[in-house]
């Protein structure tokens, strides 16, 4: 991954997922005392003098997060969330070429939910009809789930597969990878 796109993982007090930042967002943070480096990169910066490591996961020394955050459910996080490929033939596509589809119809219930909603092409989305998947015999590649906050970032998109150094910090992360 280039250096640019790096972000960093950052953790409250307990430990706790809460965001990600740009890296150098981090090292500011580092260099006033608020955090400690749990994981670097092996990427530096270097100055005449120095190399710093890039700061991977950090944590905050006094702040403890209240709620969890969560991702407005919207066409493009979607998309997002599903690298836009359909989910049916696991095409990609440019997001013009897509379509949501509700895995359980709208026509028979089936609610716009993160759990109900897929990226489909617009062959399968005509294909599937008002079908569910199963009377359709079209599979779906992955169980759609709710991402979290930290896998899309706070402009909602996907920054590419997320770092080995921030695995042992998102117990929950194997299931947003895809
Ligand atoms: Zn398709």
């Amino acid at each position: 991954m280039a250096m640019d796109g790096l972000r960093t993982l950052v953790l409250d007090a307990a430990f706790r997922p809460m965001h990600a930042i740009r890296w150098q967002r981090a090292m500011v943070l580092d260099l006033l005392d608020r955090v400690d480096v749990l994981e670097y990169y092996d990427h530096v910066v270097r100055t005449a003098q120095d190399a710093f490591p890039l700061p991977a996961v950090i944590r905050h020394r006094g702040y403890v997060k209240r709620g969890p955050r969560s991702i407005a459910l919207t066409r493009r996080n979607v998309l997002a969330r599903d690298g836009n490929r359909c989910q049916y033939c696991g095409g990609g596509f440019p997001a013009g070429d897509l379509t949501l589809d509700h895995v359980q119809p709208r026509s028979r219930g089936g609610a716009s939910t993160w759990e109900n909603l897929v990226t489909a092409c617009a062959p399968c989305n005509r294909a599937k009809g008002d079908r569910t998947p199963n009377e359709a015999k079209m599979p779906l590649l992955a169980e759609p789930t709710k991402p979290s906050v930290i896998a899309m970032g706070r402009t909602g998109l996907f920054r590419g597969d997320l770092p080995s150094e921030w695995e042992l910090y998102l117990p929950d992360m194997p299931a947003l990878a895809g």
